[in-house]
């Protein structure tokens, strides 16, 4: 079936999100390593050395899903620290739980279901909040931006990892044939579900390009909002601070 994507209303767009990623939640990361061709794990890698987390820090992941960002920021804020793993999707949820279990990580990993526009925490909480490859799925950007700037102590950094708009025209037309064309096929071959992938090309051309993104974000409350276009703006990394 065919999602009618460009005919939904923002009310049916979580419904729809949801039942994308419970589909394709067991298939999830080896579809992120070969439609990246793996290189997701560099901007991931650029994520955290830009959050400036340290040992002790409380890091929240939001729409965290199978917990890539989790597992390595477990890692680097220590005993000491802690790590909360979020996400709307009890199915990602639980891949990225039985992932990180196999690794070994248990004492500062918490992992809670959670919406992004209506956070199940306090004010100024984390020194760090991430969401990666999510902000484009969540319905009502402002709202999310807002909590998140909530929960953040002053001189927290939220850090927004998510497609945006390729620099050079070539590449923007090369990235649409590959976006449109290619994955939805090798969506299918792997996942038996194009319409998922359909559905993510759809996503990824609809989300706020670099300058419109760091807009939303100031509007927000946020302070010094950069960003670093990463693989010719592919993707690009968005930071800012509460003051
Ligand atoms: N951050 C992970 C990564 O980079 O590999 C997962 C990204 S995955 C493409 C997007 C995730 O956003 C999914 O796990 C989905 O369930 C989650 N999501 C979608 N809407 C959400 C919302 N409103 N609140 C929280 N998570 C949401």
């Amino acid at each position: 079936t065919h999602f009618g994507y460009k005919t939904v209303k923002a009310d049916d767009k979580q419904k729809m999100v949801a039942d994308v990623f419970h589909s394709v939640a067991g298939k999830y990361d080896l579809m992120n390593d070969v439609m990246s061709f793996g290189v997701h794990r560099l901007w991931k890698r650029y994520t955290i050395e830009m959050s400036g987390v340290r040992t002790g820090n409380r890091v929240l992941d939001i729409a965290g899903g199978t917990g890539d960002l989790s597992y390595a920021f477990a890692k680097r804020v220590g005993p000491e620290g802690q790590v909360v793993l979020a996400d709307i999707n009890a199915s990602m949820l639980q891949v990225g739980r039985d992932r990180l279990a196999d690794r070994g990580i248990a004492g500062n990993l918490e992992v809670v279901q959670a919406n992004a526009e209506a956070l199940p925490f306090a004010d100024n909480e984390f020194d760090v909040v991430t969401i990666a490859f999510g902000l484009r799925n969540v319905t009502h950007k402002d709202i999310a931006l807002a909590d998140m700037y909530r929960v953040l102590k002053p001189g927290g950094r939220l850090l927004v990892l998510e497609f945006s708009k390729p620099t050079h025209n070539l590449l923007n037309k090369a990235y649409d044939f590959y976006s449109f064309k290619a994955l939805p096929i090798m969506g299918r071959l792997i996942t038996q579900d194009a319409d998922s992938y359909q559905y993510l090309a759809e996503s990824i051309r609809k989300h706020p390009d670099q300058e419109t993104l760091k807009n939303l974000m100031t509007d927000a409350g946020f302070d010094r909002v950069t960003y670093h276009n990463l693989t010719g703006g592919i993707v690009a990394l968005h930071r800012g601070v509460k003051a």
